[in-house]
């Protein structure tokens, strides 16, 4: 059986204290979360120290279990003189870092930052990042130990010229099929198509599906049955109104949220619709 993930992208929102109370609302109401849900918190870089710190001190074992911390990129060079980057190391480091702070009990650790996402269409749109930069950051990240949400998806203008199967093939056979198998366990796939993100506009569950199949056929090319294993995720202006339909298809295994995870209750309710 996939893993049912719900993973929130907060992008550029929230100020620290402002992150920090809504995970606090987020982990307050955990258990609501199904127990075949697992949620994930994709905060900015800024957020992750003290986001680590409140998911590390969950008590019940299982609570924790259910959630994992991510971040929204990773550098695609190793380290040195590149300013302003954030490598994949230093976001592996993190945790072990949240129980060397002043005053934190004997063996303290946060939650480790188990995710990146990469690929995601602002990243290519706005910062211009190739397939062939997108690979080397994938190789870094999975080499650091972290796993990746790697983001596909067509603008409207592709899609209306009938292109979109063409593009998303290509995201996915330009990197991804540069992977092993043992790196690929640690990867999972999500569709946000372009014209749906912080549109209002959502794709219907039936084009939806059709590329979710399509993208596991993709797979299945390159992977064979481990294609049937990997969570591909639905992003685009999915909402609790919306998020039900959508999850009901076959290979719809969850969903990116952005706009939607900035509130506490409506994450949490994205997360019961399955
Ligand atoms: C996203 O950017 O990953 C996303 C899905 O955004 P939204 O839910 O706001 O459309």
């Amino acid at each position: 059986m996939r893993q049912k993930i719900v993973a929130g992208n907060w992008k550029m929102n929230t100020t620290v204290s402002e992150g920090i109370e809504l995970v606090n609302q987020i982990v307050g109401k955990i258990e609501e979360v199904p127990e075949s849900v697992h949620l994930i918190v994709n905060v900015p870089f800024t957020h992750l120290f003290p986001v680590s710190k409140i998911i590390g001190d969950i008590k019940c074992p299982f609570c924790k279990s259910k959630i994992s911390l991510g971040a929204q990129n990773c550098a695609d060079k190793e380290k040195g003189a590149y300013t302003g980057e954030v490598s994949a190391q230093m976001l592996a480091s993190v945790s072990k870092a949240v129980g060397t702070v002043a005053g934190a009990p004997e063996g303290a650790t946060g939650a480790a930052v188990e995710y990146v996402i990469l690929g995601h269409s602002e990243r290519r749109g706005y910062y211009g990042e190739t397939n062939a930069i997108l690979f080397e950051k994938m190789k870094l990240a999975l080499a650091a130990g972290l796993k990746v949400i790697y983001c596909v998806g067509e603008a409207l203008e592709e899609r209306k010229a009938g292109k979109h199967f063409q593009v998303v093939e290509n995201e996915i056979k330009e990197v991804l099929f540069n992977l092993t198998d043992e790196q690929m366990k640690n990867v999972v796939v999500a569709y946000e198509p372009i014209w749906a993100i912080g549109t209002g506009e959502t794709a219907t569950k039936e084009q939806a599906q059709e590329i979710h199949a399509f993208i596991r056929k993709t797979l299945r090319e390159k992977f064979n049955a481990l294609a049937e294993e990997t969570p591909i995720l639905y992003g685009g202006s999915c909402k609790p109104s919306n998020a039900k339909e959508l999850f009901s298809q076959e290979d719809i295994d969850g969903g990116l949220i952005g706009g939607a995870s900035l509130k506490a209750d409506d994450f949490l309710a994205i997360a019961k619709s399955f």
